[in-house]
């Protein structure tokens, strides 16, 4: 009987799962999805053997990946997410009062096993009267949609397999066009101490879309290898420029219950290492 689960993200460094219980393997049109459970973690999905959220550290990323674009913003109506089939990003966006949040995943698979065996990861979030689930390649939906979107979340897998379209310069420009104006693409843009090249090639393919490009960072426990970009990308500087008051007035006269996120959390999370801000001008 299996008892361990080893990720292969990397291919000279692992981390592995002890005295897990496999709940689920499916081989999907689009990728290999597991889920297993652990001691230590809770619940875990893995896509290509790739850990992409577990019950008990998701709250980092998916509080890092919505609340400092819809607070920084203040007025936020409508949000497009593409990938995040899990359904967390989706349950913290509607802790906002959008008008509509935009779901656009390629492997309807990931939904389905999410509601059954994470189900506390979505919290009916796929029920909200304000959500709209579209199962596709979220390049075609960008690309053809004439829709305009003040938040655009990228939650993707890395950039191999169907992910790897998510991170070019057409992505980007797609995005720019379909963002209101003082609009924020936020994109999962991996661990840059494991991933360095990664997080210099989404700098320079943001800035060829985006005016105002910079990363935040968080680190999320199974995400291994110290903490993790996420690309931001505007053309209103001044989103980044609000101070954690003017942060708090929105995050509590939204009543956001978090258990990561924080103003003064956001405002950090802007400041980058020295070995980051370094990947920016390699
Ligand atoms: N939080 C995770 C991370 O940081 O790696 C991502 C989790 S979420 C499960 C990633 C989702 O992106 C997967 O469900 C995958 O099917 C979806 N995805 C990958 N490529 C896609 C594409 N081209 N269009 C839409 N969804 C895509």
């Amino acid at each position: 009987m299996v008892t361990t689960y080893a990720e292969i993200l990397h291919r000279d460094w692992q981390q592995r799962f002890g005295n897990i219980q496999i709940l689920h393997v499916e081989t999907t049109p689009f990728q290999k999805l597991e889920v297993f459970s652990s001691p230590s973690f809770g619940t875990v999905m893995a896509l290509d053997g790739v850990i992409q959220t577990t019950t008990a550290d998701e709250f980092i990323y998916h509080e890092m990946m919505v609340h400092p674009p819809l607070v920084a913003h203040g007025a936020v109506k409508r949000v497009l997410i593409i990938g995040g089939g899990d359904g967390g990003c989706l349950r913290e966006v509607l802790k906002h009062p959008v008008e509509s949040v935009t779901l656009v995943e390629i492997d309807a698979a990931v939904i389905a096993a999410s509601k059954r065996f994470l189900p506390e990861l979505s919290a009916g979030a796929f029920d909200d009267p304000r959500t709209r689930v579209v199962v596709g390649d979220g390049l075609k939906f960008i690309a053809e949609t004439d829709e305009i979107f003040d938040v655009i979340l990228v939650d993707s897998t890395d950039p191999e397999g169907p992910g790897e379209v998510l991170f070019t310069e057409a992505f980007y420009a797609d995005c720019a066009r379909a963002l209101s104006p003082r609009g924020v693409v936020v994109t999962q843009c991996g661990v840059p101490f494991l991933q360095p090249a990664g997080v210099t090639r989404s700098y320079r393919r943001l800035c060829s879309g985006f005016s105002d490009v910079t990363f935040t960072v968080c680190a999320v426990p199974t995400y291994v290898g110290g903490v993790m970009t996420l690309g931001w990308a505007s053309a209103d500087p001044t989103l980044r420029c609000l101070g954690v008051e003017s942060l708090r007035a929105v995050s509590t006269a939204r009543g956001l219950t978090t258990r990561y996120y924080s103003p003064e959390v956001h405002l950090a999370a802007f400041a980058l290492p020295r070995y980051i801000q370094d990947l920016l001008s390699a």
